[in-house]
């Protein structure tokens, strides 16, 4: 019998232009995967799951040249419904390519989310490409003249907070919100400082501490109060006997390397979390583990308390930020790295 949780399997099949230090799914070369892989993979889990929604790209959208058949391909291999398009389109390609803005108004795209680190030097530093925040400022206003709103998005780290307060004057400077309104749109600024996982783990030296966030950006701080100095964050929790939970509730979803490699999308995509390889291991194995949540990552989880990993990892005397859940992955990956480092 087929499952009825859909399914979602989305396929680093083109890759990205950028290198950003935050990186969540961890840096990976580029690499274009064969032709039909899409289908054949897509073919393995159609037997067991009533709906699948397809997504060639995990990394940045629309990094392939024919991204309009790319769409429409997409579609059709999508079983039983239809990939969203989300607040998500490449930068890189709106500078490079006229017709792509156009192609974004035709499929709904109302809103684009551009990332920023601070201003010129910093933004470009982060994203790992010179040339990169004068790319997201023409972007900007492509997209502006094309009636869909650019939403900022800001990482702040100890090094750029200042920075990120000019960054935030800037967008005044624009009248971004005037510009918006003007075509029934809306433009939003938010700061945050993401996950702790993937190329994002080795900042956690420059993480910003609570105390240090600029009084301007706290309005625009994503989920201020629920930030907590994670020196607060292992006095509540160094007595927690429960476990750290990565569970997919309605949907699953899962992410294809361009090695074939299969991950869920709980924290990064690092050995430690592979659920196995789609060339190498049978498809009912790797379907039992999809649904059974059965990998050695997720096992390890089930035996160590929070409780143990706050001893063992977490900084009392720290005061860098955090969201619980972010912690606790934090915790886990540091624990899961020295396990499998131990081990190997
Ligand atoms: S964060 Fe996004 S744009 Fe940046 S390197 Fe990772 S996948 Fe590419």
């Amino acid at each position: 019998m087929k499952q009825t949780t859909p399914l979602t399997i989305c396929m680093d099949m083109f890759g990205c232009p950028n290198r950003c230090l935050h990186c969540w799914l961890g840096h990976m070369p580029n690499r274009q995967m064969e032709a039909g892989a899409d289908e054949w993979i897509v073919g393995l889990f159609k037997p067991y799951f009533e709906e699948i929604e397809f997504y060639s790209w995990l990394r940045e959208p629309d990094f392939c040249a024919d991204y309009r058949e790319r769409w429409e391909r997409d579609k059709r291999l999508s079983v039983n419904c239809e990939p969203e398009r989300f607040e998500l389109a490449s930068f890189w390609r709106l500078v490079r390519d006229p017709e792509y803005v156009r192609f974004l108004k035709e499929v709904g795209v109302r809103c684009v989310q551009l990332t920023f680190f601070g201003l010129e030097e910093t933004t470009d530093r982060f994203i790992g490409r010179k040339g990169a925040f004068r790319e997201l400022m023409q972007a900007n206003e492509l997209l502006l003249e094309n009636g869909i709103s650019p939403r900022w998005q800001a990482f702040i780290y100890e090094e750029n907070r200042g920075e990120l307060v000019e960054l935030l004057r800037l967008s005044e400077k624009l009248e971004l919100d005037r510009r918006c309104a003007e075509f029934g749109g809306s433009f939003k600024f938010f700061i945050h400082a993401g996950s702790c996982d993937g190329e994002n783990r080795k900042l956690y030296p420059i993480r910003i501490e609570k105390g240090h966030i600029p009084e301007e950006l706290v309005p625009y701080f994503w989920r201020y109060d629920e930030n907590l100095p994670e020196s607060r964050l292992c006095a509540e929790l160094r007595d927690d006997p429960s476990h750290v939970v990565f569970h997919n509730e309605d949907r699953i979803v899962l992410y294809v390397s361009n090695e074939y490699d299969l991950f869920f999308n709980f924290t990064h995509m690092r050995p430690e979390w592979r659920i196995g390889n789609l060339k190498t291991d049978p498809i009912e194995a790797l379907v039992r583990r999809v649904t059974e949540e059965d990998t050695e990552a997720l096992r390890e989880a089930s035996r160590i308390t929070v409780g143990e990993l706050v001893e063992r990892y977490g900084d009392p005397l720290s005061e860098k930020v955090f969201e619980k859940e972010d912690y606790l992955g934090y915790l886990f990956n540091t624990h899961l790295e020295r396990l499998f480092a131990e081990k190997r």
